[in-house]
């Protein structure tokens, strides 16, 4: 990272400095909005293996202006002070965007999880859960945690057990976090949601002809070759759904262990199984293998998604890559030097804070349905219900009419009320 190696958050900061010169805010408050307020650092010792290891995490609240402040937690050796800080300012700017209400917040683990078994990991996440619960740092009206890089489902339904646990008489307690698993209090598509949006904000570009043709591309989605830099949730979902719904050709994938190419298209979820049982890209039958994967950055394409971490796209590589048009995926996967070398170009970039807030979109959702306290779709079944049973009290006033040829049988009413009636109404004729 850059912008003087002031590392992510000064990147961050200085496209928003950028940002901020379109509007008319009085310099105390635009110095007010780009300050991090607080950033909790914790060190706690667990025992595993026979000795206690100590580990770091941090909670980033960047701002609270409006509360909770939302945010995921990241799993990574890479975690450090600035990048939560950093995230956490991204987080405040996307919601906004895309008005959830909610203020922006990150956390992070410095840990490498593939390390840990996962009971292992169970440990270590209720003890770092349990300190930031001890400070409000995880509270369902305060700071709602979410999966990042490195955490998931599994790790969210650990988080708001130990809320629950420490919280008993909180009735809202299990809008603590998001991202839970479904039979925890969790949302149908919550997993599927940032690569949903990656998507539909590449669908939304490409309905402007205008925008297309100044990337110096035409048509659709059809047949778009598309470089993909990261195949974890966002850049898996993502890929998966351009090339089985858009009719795109995802032509790289690039992973850790290296990238694989096939111009004909990589078959998404083959690749996805091939990961899932060989622990890297390499091997993969019907595409080319390249070790140095980042090489791939700069390979001929349509699109490039960046969907792994920030700062891959930097002043060093920049001048190389070759698409024309760039989504981001991940959170600031592009530096702002780079960025003013790829627009100076006339690359378009389709930028984070839009791209990827499908996420944080569909964690509102499954925030909300947890206050609530309402399954979804269970309303709309009510209504429907209430809808039947007012229609069979009116025939059945009818059928106490003596003049009216016809009589409701118990029959009708109970099958009707199941919902199977309204066929039975129309061959009756009613
Ligand atoms: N970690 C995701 C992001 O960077 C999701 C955040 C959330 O749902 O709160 O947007």
């Amino acid at each position: 990272m850059s912008v003087q190696n002031g590392g992510f958050s000064a990147s961050v900061n200085a496209m928003y400095d950028r940002a901020v010169q379109l509007m008319d805010l009085r310099p105390g408050l635009v110095k007010k909005i780009r300050v991090c307020n607080a950033t909790y650092t914790v060190r706690f010792g667990v025992r595993l293996r026979g000795e206690i290891h100590t580990f770091t995490g941090y909670r980033s609240v960047h701002s609270e202006h409006m509360e909770p402040v939302k945010g995921g937690i990241r799993y990574s050796l890479a975690v450090n002070q600035d990048e939560v800080e950093a995230l956490a300012a991204l987080m405040t700017y996307k919601c906004a965007l895309v008005e959830t209400p909610f203020g922006g917040a990150k956390g992070g683990l410095c840990i490498d999880p593939t390390e840990w078994e996962p009971h292992e990991l169970e440990q270590i996440t209720r003890r770092f859960a349990y300190e930031l619960i001890k400070r409000d740092m995880i509270n369902p009206a305060q700071n709602v945690p979410a999966p990042d890089m490195g955490t998931g489902e599994r790790e969210m339904a650990w988080i708001s057990d130990q809320y629950q646990r420490m919280n008993t008489t909180d009735i809202n307690g299990r809008a603590c976090v998001t991202g839970k698993p479904l039979n925890a209090g969790g949302i149908a598509g919550r997993i599927e949601a940032t690569g949903r949006g990656v998507q539909y904000a590449l669908r939304e570009f490409f309905r402007h002809d205008d925008d297309v043709k100044s990337a110096g591309l035409d048509g659709t989605l059809e047949g778009k070759r598309i470089i993909v830099q990261g195949f974890g949730n966002v850049g898996f979902h993502a890929a998966s759904f351009l090339s089985r719904e858009d009719g795109a050709l995802v032509t790289a994938v690039l992973e850790r262990d290296g990238a694989v190419q096939s111009d004909a298209g990589i078959d998404i979820d083959t690749l996805h199984m091939h990961i899932r049982e060989n622990g890297g890209v390499k091997g993969f039958p019907g595409a080319t293998y390249h070790e140095d994967g980042a090489k791939l950055l700069e390979a001929e394409c349509d699109i490039l998604i960046p969907a792994a971490m920030e700062g891959t796209i930097h002043e060093g590589n920049a001048r190389e890559i070759k698409a024309p048009l760039i989504i981001e995926a991940a959170n600031g996967p592009i530096t702002a030097e780079a960025n003013d070398i790829l627009r100076d170009r006339g690359c378009i970039i389709i930028p984070d804070l839009y791209a990827n807030a499908g996420g944080v979109t569909v964690s509102y959702f499954e925030w909300v349905k947890n206050l609530t306290h309402i399954r979804f779709g269970r309303m709309e079944r009510r209504a429907e219900e209430a809808r039947h049973q007012l229609l069979v009290d009116e025939l059945e006033r009818l059928s106490k009419n003596r003049d009216v040829p016809w009589t409701l049988s118990s029959d009708f009413k109970t099958s009707y009320l199941r919902g199977a009636g309204e066929l039975e109404l129309v061959r009756s004729g009613l």
